[in-house]
C-alpha cells in the first residue's frame, strides 16, 4: 500500500485547498525518504519526471552539497501594503518576492505593496516580482519601470508574460533582469529559454525537471544563475530541492523554498522552516505519527495507485 498524504493548505494556491501526493521509502531500507507530488491534472507524461525525482531521494542518490545553508525569500501575495510590511517582518529573510498583477487589481495596487516591502526590508534587501505570465509586452514594459522605481530597485522580474517568444522580446526591454519560471515546466524548456535569449535567471523546481542531478546537469548545460523554487511539497519534497541549492556551484540569489508554511500539517518533526532567512541542508527524517494523522482516504490512496500504475506502464512502453 501506498503512503499517500493529504495536508490542507492555509490559504487556496494554484486552485488547490488541500495537497496530495505520496511518499516513497527507500527500498533498500536506509531510512531516505522521497516524495512524488506530480498536481492532480497532470498525465502520466507529465508526471513520470516528478516520479524520478522521487526515487533518487528514496535511494539516497543526491549529490555532495557545497553549501549547509540554503538562503531563501519570503513569499508576499497580491495584499495590501499593511499586510505585505507585516509578512515581511515576520518573515525574517533578507530577499522577498512579491506576487504582482494580480486579476482584478491595478498597478497602484502593486506600486503601494512594493513601497511597502521596501520599507519593511530596508535599502540592502531584494525585492523581485512576479506576475505569472499575467501581462502583454506592452504591459510589463511599464509595468516593470513602475515598479522598479516603486521598489527602490528590482532584483528580478520573474515570467512577466506567457511565452519564452514574449520572455525575450520584454527582456531586451527593460533594464531589469528577467527570470523564467512557468517558461520552465520539461526537461526541454530551460534549453529554449537558453537558445532565444529570453531570461538572465533560471527557475528550476527539482520534481518536474526530474530530480536533483538531472537539475545539476541542466544548470551546467544553459550556464544561467538558478533560483530553486518549490512546486508546493511537503518538507519530504522541499528537502530535495534544497540538495539541488545547496550542490550548486554559484548561488548568487535566494531560493524559493520557503513554503511548508503554507500547509496545515508536515511529514517531518523538523520541518524546513526558514531561520534567519536560511534552510538547513540535510535528508529529511519522516515521522510515523505525523504521516498517520495526515493519511489520505482510501479513495484517495486508490487514486495514486492508478496514476502510479500509468507512469510504470508508460516506462515500459518507453525506456528511458
Ligand atoms: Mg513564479
Amino acid at each position: 500500500m501506498l503512503e499517500v498524504f493529504s495536508i490542507p493548505m492555509r490559504t487556496r494556491f494554484r486552485g488547490i485547498t488541500v495537497r496530495e501526493g505520496v511518499l516513497v521509502r527507500d527500498p533498500e531500507g536506509s531510512g531516505a525518504w522521497g516524495e512524488w507530488s506530480p498536481f492532480l491534472d497532470y498525465g502520466a507524461e507529465v508526471a513520470e519526471p516528478w516520479l524520478r525525482c522521487a526515487e533518487e531521494a528514496a535511494a539516497g542518490d543526491w549529490p555532495a552539497p557545497v553549501r549547509h545553508l540554503v538562503p531563501v525569500n519570503v513569499t508576499v501575495p497580491a495584499v495590501g501594503p499593511e499586510q505585505a510590511h507585516a509578512i515581511v517582518k515576520a518573515g525574517g529573510c533578507t530577499t522577498a518576492k512579491v506576487k504582482v498583477a494580480e486579476p482584478g487589481q491595478t498597478l497602484a495596487d502593486d506600486e503601494a505593496r512594493l513601497e511597502a516591502v521596501r520599507d519593511a526590508l530596508g535599502p540592502s534587501g531584494a525585492v523581485r516580482i512576479d506576475a505569472n505570465g499575467a501581462w502583454s509586452v506592452d504591459e510589463a514594459v511599464t509595468a516593470i519601470g513602475l515598479l522598479d522605481r516603486a521598489s527602490g530597485g528590482l532584483e528580478y522580474a520573474e515570467q512577466p508574460v506567457a511565452s519564452v517568444e514574449d520572455l525575450a522580446l520584454v527582456r531586451r526591454r527593460v533594464g531589469v533582469l528577467i527570470a523564467a519560471d512557468e517558461s520552465i515546466r520539461r526537461a526541454a524548456d530551460p534549453y529554449r529559454v537558453r537558445d532565444l535569449e529570453a531570461a538572465d535567471i533560471a527557475v528550476l523546481k527539482v520534481q518536474p525537471l526530474g530530480g536533483v542531478r538531472a537539475c545539476l546537469r541542466i544548470a551546467e548545460d544553459i550556464g544561467l544563475p538558478v533560483v530553486v523554487s518549490s512546486a508546493l511539497e511537503t518538507s519530504v519534497g522541499i528537502a530535495a530541492g534544497v540538495a539541488l541549492a545547496a550542490a550548486l556551484p554559484a548561488l548568487p540569489y535566494a531560493c524559493g523554498l520557503a513554503t511548508v508554511q503554507l500547509f496545515h500539517g508536515d511529514v517531518v518533526v523538523d520541518s524546513l522552516l526558514p531561520v534567519g532567512g536560511n534552510l538547513s541542508v540535510g535528508a529529511p527524517l519522516v515521522d510515523e505519527g505525523l504521516l498517520a494523522g495526515l493519511r489520505a482516504e482510501p479513495e484517495r490512496v486508490a487514486c495514486w495507485e492508478a496514476r502510479l500504475a500509468e507512469v510504470r506502464a508508460l516506462r515500459q512502453d518507453r525506456p528511458s
